[in-house]
C-alpha cells in the first residue's frame, strides 16, 4: 500500500509502506494492506510506518487520513520526519509553553498552549524511538 503525508508546506512523505500506526482523535490505530476504506481525524501525535520490517516515525500535527483502495493520505497542518527534528528546539517549545501555562495567566489562551505542548512532545517522541 501507499502513504503520502501531504502538510501546507509540502509533501513529507510519498512511499510504499507495509503498515501505518497512527493517532486518531478516538486513539491509536493501524492500517494494514486491504483495510476497508477509513477516514479519521487525526490527534497531534506520531505516524509510525512499518518498511520492510523497519520503523520510521513521523510528526503528524492533527488534520485527517483517508485510506481507500490501499492508497491512504495523511493530510495535516505540520509533518516531520523523526529524523528532521531538531531536538533543543522542541525541547526549549516544551519549556516555554509549560512555564506558560504554569504562570496561569487569565488571558493566556489555554488550548493553544496546550497544542504547543502536544507538539513539542509528540516531536521529541518521534525522535527518540527512531
Ligand atoms: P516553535 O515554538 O519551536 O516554533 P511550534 O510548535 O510553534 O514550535 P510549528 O508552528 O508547529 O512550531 O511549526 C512551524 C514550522 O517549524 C514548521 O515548518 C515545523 O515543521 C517547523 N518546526 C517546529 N519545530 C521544529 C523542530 N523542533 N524541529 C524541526 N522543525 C520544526
Amino acid at each position: 500500500m501507499h502513504l503520502k503525508i501531504i502538510t501546507h508546506q509540502k509533501l513529507v512523505f510519498d512511499e510504499d509502506v507495509d503498515e501505518i500506526y497512527t493517532k486518531g482523535t478516538a486513539g491509536e490505530f493501524g492500517i494494514l494492506p486491504n483495510h476497508i476504506p477509513i477516514m479519521s481525524a487525526l490527534d497531534i501525535g506520531v505516524t509510525k510506518i512499518i518498511q520492510d520490517g523497519k520503523a520510521r516515525y513521523f510528526t503528524t500535527m492533527g488534520g485527517v487520513l483517508q485510506f481507500k483502495d490501499n492508497e491512504a493520505i495523511i493530510l495535516t497542518p505540520t509533518a516531520e520526519d523523526g529524523n528532521d527534528i531538531d531536538v533543543a528546539r522542541a525541547k526549549e517549545a516544551l519549556a516555554r509553553a509549560r512555564a506558560k501555562l504554569a504562570e496561569r495567566d487569565a488571558e493566556l489562551d489555554v488550548k493553544r498552549t496546550e497544542a504547543a505542548v502536544a507538539r513539542a512532545l509528540a516531536r521529541l517522541k518521534a525522535t527518540m524511538t527512531n
